[in-house]
């Protein structure tokens, strides 16, 4: 057992920075000391949501440097840098054993536990929740082994950060979901980290035009600034005619949200044979799509983080940033201390930014 700083939420939208007791790690676990942490829109949705179960300490998109490993453990050793990933898997399920643990349930199963259904962080009143098996708002976290993945020493903490889930839904949404080629036509719906995250991609794969579509004018000039080669205010233009009208009909459209509208606009700047592809949320409207656009052979793909398969695809980001093919730097906009984070949130809120990390200690 170990003393440490942790964000803890023990009731919505109010967090405070505890010393907490952290459990060593169990067979297949790994303890990571944490450097910087992303804030994602889920760690601010669950914040602010009355259904949250609490206390918890938040935080999912963590990177770092392995401090131990539980019994078991093959993959990392101390000392490794790492990126710690969103989202749980089994690796026994069809899923995992296909290569696709994106689509692995495991993590429904969870409810505030690590795979064992059992928790490691404790406050002098009780146990403390984890979230997504992972709880990075921390200065140290036991996360399972197939969450833990190795990335290059020469990529700073507060990008690698970036690689543990929102941004990757995003590069993920543009080259594993859409499989965007040199040349397509590609448009953008919500110009978050998910967003950004996918005109980065579509750039760094040589799209012919990418069009960035958001609300907010200073987001719409930030992505110009990161390789949009179009951008359209939805504030004051109906996107799918400011579409047609500048470009034409899209090869891509990448939905950023989720959400009724943006998913039936999507739809419709589809050319013949064109994808969009719709990022996957907890919410359940129903969004009205004219069923005579499928005649034109169109596709709509669920996104769910970006069809990250973990240890493949993040060192294959890592490399591209390496390789100044990926300008992953750009979207790190605010940097916060852990006693900071309200104020991150906030940022949500206020729509100020492209991303967020809460970094420990000095040094990138
Ligand atoms: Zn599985
Ligand atoms: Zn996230």
């Amino acid at each position: 057992m170990r003393e440490i700083s942790a964000a803890v939420v023990r009731e919505p939208n109010a967090v405070s920075v505890e010393t907490v007791d952290l459990e060593g790690p169990r067979r297949g676990e790994v303890l990571v000391d944490v450097r910087a942490t992303g804030v994602c829109h889920t760690d601010y949705h669950a914040y602010t949501s009355a259904d949250l179960a609490t206390p918890i300490v938040l935080g999912h998109e963590g990177a770092g440097v392995v401090e131990a490993v539980g019994e078991g453990v093959s993959t990392v050793s101390p000392g490794d840098r790492v990126v710690l990933w969103v989202l749980p898997s089994c690796g026994e399920c069809t899923h995992c054993r296909d290569g696709k643990p994106y689509l692995c349930q495991v993590r429904r199963d969870l409810d505030g536990g690590l795979m064992d259904g059992t928790r490691r962080l404790r406050a002098d009143d009780g146990p403390i929740n984890h979230f997504y098996a992972q709880s990075s708002f921390a200065s140290m976290a036991v996360v399972p082994e197939r969450q833990v993945v190795p990335i290059d020493e020469d990529v700073p903490h507060e990008v690698a950060a970036l690689l543990g889930c929102g941004v990757t839904t995003g590069l993920g949404g543009v080259l594993n979901v859409a499989d965007v080629d040199s040349g397509d036509s590609v448009a953008v719906f919500g110009c978050g980290g998910v967003g950004a995250g996918a005109i980065l991609a579509a750039a760094a794969v040589s799209a012919g035009t990418i069009v960035a579509v958001d609300v907010d004018e200073d987001t719409l000039e930030a992505m110009a600034e990161i390789g949009a080669t179009h951008t359209v205010d939805a504030a004051s233009t109906d996107p799918v005619e400011a579409i047609h009208d500048r470009v034409g009909d899209v090869d891509h459209a990448i939905e950023c949200l989720g959400a009724p509208e943006t998913v039936r606009q999507a739809v419709e700047t589809l050319a013949p044979g064109g994808t969009a592809v719709i990022t996957g949320t907890s919410d359940t409207d129903p969004a009205e799509i004219d069923l005579g656009l499928f005649t034109r052979g169109i596709s709509v793909v669920g996104n769910i983080v970006g069809f990250t398969r973990p240890h493949v695809d993040i060192p294959r980001y890592a490399t591209m940033y390496r390789n100044g093919d990926l300008g992953l730097e750009r979207l790190l906009t605010h940097r916060h201390e852990l006693s900071d984070l309200d104020a991150a949130f906030s940022g949500f809120e206020s729509g100020v930014g492209i991303r967020r990390v809460v970094k420990f200690g000095a040094g990138p």
